[in-house]
């Protein structure tokens, strides 16, 4: 595979690592032409597992991305952008090479990378369509307001099922009567992305 690409014109740099299983391996191809400092990137997983088709997984994933790398670089196209390509050793046992050669590129590198595509079991007859969201916060639970009577949870809002009118919450407090009650209000909030909370009203009705 390095040969092949190393014949096409690609800077491939091999990488090894230690495993549990072994020396395992990363190669790393890049087209060097377009802007270095904005980086498209695209990769597979080379191993396999015994439980599983080793030709779809990673074999197909493998061979498109190695197939388009060569097939780019035969086009004599120059790309507005630095096309690297890279093939992951240890996927199976969590992510070893794709996380070893994160870890091992520089900060000021690691911005410079714009996008990645992953590539894996791409002759699935049933495939699905995954995106890893690189924000932090993510699209799930981030932000949320807890109101408390006493011990009680009264309610709790958060970003996920946020509602953009008021919602009444009313609690029967027939049973502290003649107590001291403390009625509290709990938000906790990532402020990359914030969500508003309005607390409007407290009221306390006898009858
Ligand atoms: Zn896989």
């Amino acid at each position: 595979m390095k040969a092949k690409l190393d014949a096409a014109g690609y800077t491939t740099t091999l990488q090894s690592f230690s495993t549990s299983a072994g020396t395992s391996y990363n190669v790393i191809a890049e087209w060097p032409h377009g802007d270095a400092n904005h980086v498209v990137m695209a990769g597979s997983h080379l191993d396999s597992v015994s439980a599983g088709p080793g030709i779809n997984d990673n074999g197909s994933g493998s061979a498109g991305v190695l197939e388009t790398a060569l097939a780019y670089a035969a086009s004599a196209q120059t790309p507005r952008n630095r096309l690297r390509f890279g093939f992951w050793g240890a996927e199976e046992l969590g992510l070893l090479g794709s996380k070893y050669y994160v870890n091992n590129l520089p900060a000021a590198e690691r911005d410079k990378i714009e996008l990645y595509l992953n590539f894996d079991m791409i002759a699935s007859p049933n495939p699905g369509y995954f995106v890893y969201d690189d924000n932090p916060a993510g699209n799930g639970a981030r932000d949320d307001l807890v109101s408390y009577f006493t011990t009680t949870t009264l309610a709790t809002y958060s970003n996920v099922d946020r509602t953009t009118s008021y919602v009444q919450k009313t609690l029967n407090v027939l049973a502290y009567k003649g107590k001291t009650v403390t009625v509290r209000f709990l938000g906790q909030e990532d402020s990359s992305l914030q969500t508003s909370f309005v607390i409007d009203d407290v009221a306390l009705t006898t009858s």
